[in-house]
This record gives C-alpha cells, sequence and structure tokens, in this order.
C-alpha cells in the first residue's frame, strides 16, 4: 500500500487560511487527484479555497508543471521552427483557421491542438468539420508528418495531455472555482507545454464576449500566462484584443470558415486581417522569421495554397461547397441610423441556440447554423436594410435567437450627435430559407445603450511578453 506523504485536509487548510503551498504539497495534491486518491469534494474545497485566496507567481508555475506532469508530454520534431498560438476565445474568432496556413507559408510549423466549443464561444474543430471530409482525429505520427510536409495541422488534442486538468476543469465547471487567474492560465498553459510548444503567442480576449469582462482582469490573466511561459521556458508573448463585439461578421460553423476563405484569397473583414496579421508578426517574431512579412505572403495566395494542402491532408475537400442551412431568417432594420454598438455576448449567444454550439459535451453541432451580422459598430444603415442573416436547420429557433439580436445591436439617430444611444428598432424579418417560417419581430430595449458610437478602432489593444508589458 501506498503511503501519502500529506493529507488532502491539511493541504486545503493551509490554503482557506491564506498559505502559500510548498512544492511538494502542490506536487502531490495534483499527482493524488489524477490518480482518485484525493477525491473531488476534497478538490472542490482546494480549487475555492484557491479561488478565494489566489496563489502567487511561484505556485501557479509549480501547479502548471504538476498538471503537465500528471500526462504524456509531446516532442514535435519538425526542420522548421515550431511555434504555436492560443486564444482564451471569443465570439467569431475563427483567426486559427487563416492563421496556421499563414505562418507555415512564411516558413515556420504550426502545430494547434484545439478542442470543440462549449457555450457561446466556437472550437476551432466545429468550425473546421464544417468542411466536407475532413477529420480532427490524428496520430501523433501523423501529425508530426503533416508538420513536416504542410507546416500547419490543426486536430484534435489527445486525453493523455494534461489529464489532470480535463479532471480539474469539468470540476471547476460545476462548482463556480473557473473565474480564477491562476487556475485559468494553469489550465491553459499545462495544455499548450504538454503539447510541445516551446514557443506561444497568446491572444488574450477582453470584453462582453470573453472570460475576461474588463482590462484589469486580462490583464492580470495575460502577465500570469507570460509568467508561467517564462518559468517553463516557453517564449511567451501575449496580446490584449477587443472582444466586445463579434469578430468579423460570421459567427457559426461553416459560416466562419467561409470568412476565414475569403481572408485566405486576399479579402474578408478588415478586423479579422487586422488580428491575423498581428499574431502572424508576434509568431513569426518568436520563431525567428521576423523579416518575413505575413501581409505579403497573404496576398501571393502562398498562404491560401497552404490552406488547401493542410485540409487535403486530413481528408476534407477545400473545393467542395460548404454545407448550407435549410432555413435562413433576415432582420432588417425599422428606421436608419447608426450602428452604435453590437454585443458579443448576445450575438454568440443568439448563434448557440440557432444550433451552433453545444450546451453538454456530447451535444452535435449544426455545421450550417450561425449568424451573419451585416452592419458593424460605425456603419449608417437605412430602414429596411438588412443587419443580421440567421442560418439554421431548426427554424423554431428563430424565436430564441432573434430577441438576443435585437438586443445585440443598439442604432442611434443619425440626425443625435454624440447624445444617448437608443435601439432604433428592427422589424419583423423575413425568411429566405426552404420553408416559410412563421418569425415575429421582437424588439427589446437595451437599457445599457452606449452614449456614443463604439466604433473599433483597432483589434490589439495591448501586447505583453515576458515580465513586462
Ligand atoms: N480555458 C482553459 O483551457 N482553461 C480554463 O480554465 C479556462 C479557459
Amino acid at each position: 500500500m501506498t503511503v501519502e506523504p500529506f493529507a488532502a485536509v491539511d493541504v486545503i487548510r493551509a490554503k482557506r487560511d491564506g498559505g502559500r503551498l510548498t512544492d511538494a504539497q502542490i506536487d502531490w495534491v495534483l499527482d493524488a487527484y489524477t490518480r482518485g486518491v484525493v477525491g473531488d469534494e476534497q478538490m472542490a474545497a482546494l480549487a475555492m479555497a484557491v479561488f478565494l485566496r489566489g496563489m502567487d507567481a511561484h505556485e501557479t508555475a509549480r501547479w502548471t508543471g504538476a498538471m503537465i506532469d500528471s500526462g504524456e508530454r509531446l516532442t514535435l520534431a519538425c526542420s522548421r521552427p515550431t511555434v504555436d498560438k492560443h486564444s482564451t476565445g471569443g465570439v467569431g474568432d475563427k483567426i486559427t483557421l487563416p492563421l496556421a496556413p499563414l505562418v507555415a507559408a512564411c516558413g515556420a510549423a504550426v502545430p494547434q491542438l484545439s478542442g470543440r466549443g462549449l457555450g457561446h464561444t466556437g472550437g476551432t474543430l466545429d468550425k473546421l468539420e464544417a468542411v466536407p471530409g475532413w477529420r480532427a482525429e490524428l496520430s501523433t505520427d501523423e501529425i508530426a508528418r503533416q508538420l513536416e510536409d504542410v507546416g500547419a495541422v490543426v486536430c484534435a488534442a489527445t486525453p493523455t495531455l494534461a489529464p489532470a486538468d480535463r479532471k480539474l476543469y469539468a470540476l471547476r465547471d460545476v462548482t463556480a472555482t473557473v473565474e480564477a487567474v491562476p487556475l485559468i492560465a494553469s489550465s491553459i498553459m499545462s495544455k499548450k507545454i504538454a503539447e510541445g510548444a516551446g514557443r506561444l503567442v497568446l491572444d488574450v480576449k477582453v470584453g462582453s464576449g470573453a472570460f475576461m469582462k474588463t482590462r484589469e482582469q486580462a490583464r492580470a490573466l495575460a502577465a500570469s500566462l507570460v509568467e508561467i511561459g517564462a518559468a517553463h521556458d516557453v517564449a511567451t508573448t501575449a496580446l490584449l484584443t477587443d472582444m466586445g463585439t463579434p469578430l468579423g461578421a460570421a459567427v457559426g460553423n461553416a459560416v466562419e470558415v467561409a470568412e476565414a476563405v475569403e481572408v485566405l484569397q486576399g479579402g474578408g473583414p478588415a478586423d479579422v486581417v487586422e488580428l491575423t496579421l498581428a499574431l502572424a508578426r508576434e509568431m513569426l517574431a518568436l520563431a525567428g522569421l521576423g523579416d518575413v512579412d505575413p501581409e505579403r505572403v497573404l496576398a501571393s495566395g502562398q498562404a491560401y495554397e497552404t490552406w488547401c494542402r493542410m485540409i487535403r491532408a486530413q481528408g476534407g475537400d477545400p473545393d467542395a461547397p460548404l454545407p448550407r442551412p435549410r432555413h435562413v431568417h433576415v432582420v432588417e432594420a425599422a428606421e436608419s441610423g447608426v450602428v452604435a454598438s453590437l454585443d458579443a455576448y448576445r450575438v454568440g449567444v443568439a448563434a448557440w441556440r440557432l444550433g451552433a454550439g453545444r450546451a453538454r459535451k456530447s451535444d452535435p453541432v449544426q455545421p450550417a447554423a450561425g449568424v451573419r451580422c451585416l452592419a458593424k459598430p460605425g456603419e449608417r444603415v437605412d430602414r429596411g436594410q438588412p443587419l443580421f442573416e440567421l442560418h439554421t436547420d431548426t427554424p423554431e429557433a428563430v424565436a430564441a435567437a432573434q430577441p438576443l439580436l435585437d438586443a445585440a445591436l443598439v442604432l442611434k439617430d443619425v440626425a443625435e450627435s454624440g447624445g444617448s444611444g437608443h435601439d432604433a428598432g428592427h422589424d419583423a424579418g423575413h425568411d429566405t430559407g426552404n420553408d416559410t417560417g412563421n418569425d415575429t419581430g421582437n424588439d427589446t430595449e437595451n437599457d445599457n445603450a452606449p452614449a456614443a458610437v463604439e466604433a473599433r478602432e483597432g483589434v490589439v489593444l495591448e501586447r505583453w511578453e515576458s515580465g513586462r508589458s
């Protein structure tokens, strides 16, 4: 019988009383939790103690290391410099799709082991699975081969990486202990380091559609992430980026793939292009390829070619038509005005209700479901002009999604200058799908209407790298 060096209750008590956990306590508690010797009830109490009392930078780095050591650690040998990227998750965040092939076309190798979405932010794998034939599950040998041949791989992470995090994250989800910076930072970094990332760029989202609603929270997370990177010898840079309004026009699965392809073919929304290029520059700088201009490579069509090879390597057909929804519902402006704001969280939940996301891990997603936002903050719209397209295979979902979109978009009178914004209204909308539907409009007043138009000046707000901003 193994004699355990600590009692879980003593570790919990130490943190509950505001103490600092020793390295040995941290290593033991995460190992014992993975083995099932420390139970969920004890780990839940410890997670709550950490939530309330925090952990310092050393404890957080050690906690991360213990979670990495709970499983396998990948080493992906490649003749090119490898560099990874992680986003904390946002609405319309399809950036991995154009970014991975772009950075590969610039000469680096990008292994992106990703997850499926839960809640209002979509998952990269759910989006890519809208491409006919594409498969997410690859063996380690297949990942290594594709990385060498194509330079970019986006695939499912295996359950053998950081199993302690997998177990703990599920527990935090049901014990109101997700929103703790040391726990979030160690969770993200343990997975990335276990995947073999030696260079990492983090896209830390801030705003209504993000985990971190305020700049202060996002800064604390960015600082903790880069500190962990430094402690584990991973060159890490973090960008704080705006998630107050969705990225681009498309929110969902196939609609986001289509928008990513537009970017790869030299078009696409300005904010998606801006963020793709900003992250590409950071990744290339870390990979020692700072003299390569990603804007030029994007314009040359090489990134699109790499996208096609990346999709084909995983069984997908980049030329096949993407799935189309059975039902499309259009919401039009009831009045003319200027879009004062468009709330990312509400748009994300609307897309989720249309079938683009899942409530439970085991739920399927509809590849064709989503929202297209046809007017973004700062744009003028005329009465009758389409504001949103709702895509779904389940038309009854429109009634649940549309009120959220009505509340998400705030129109300001054109004549008004700098006064209070108000919801200038949206009409009942109309259906353009195969069925006639029977949707009724639903104007929802937004009590939090901003005082002025919130045109986005730039997506990138701040930059952080090891130890300094
Ligand atoms: N994403 C993660 O991987 N872990 C967290 O704790 C939160 C977001």
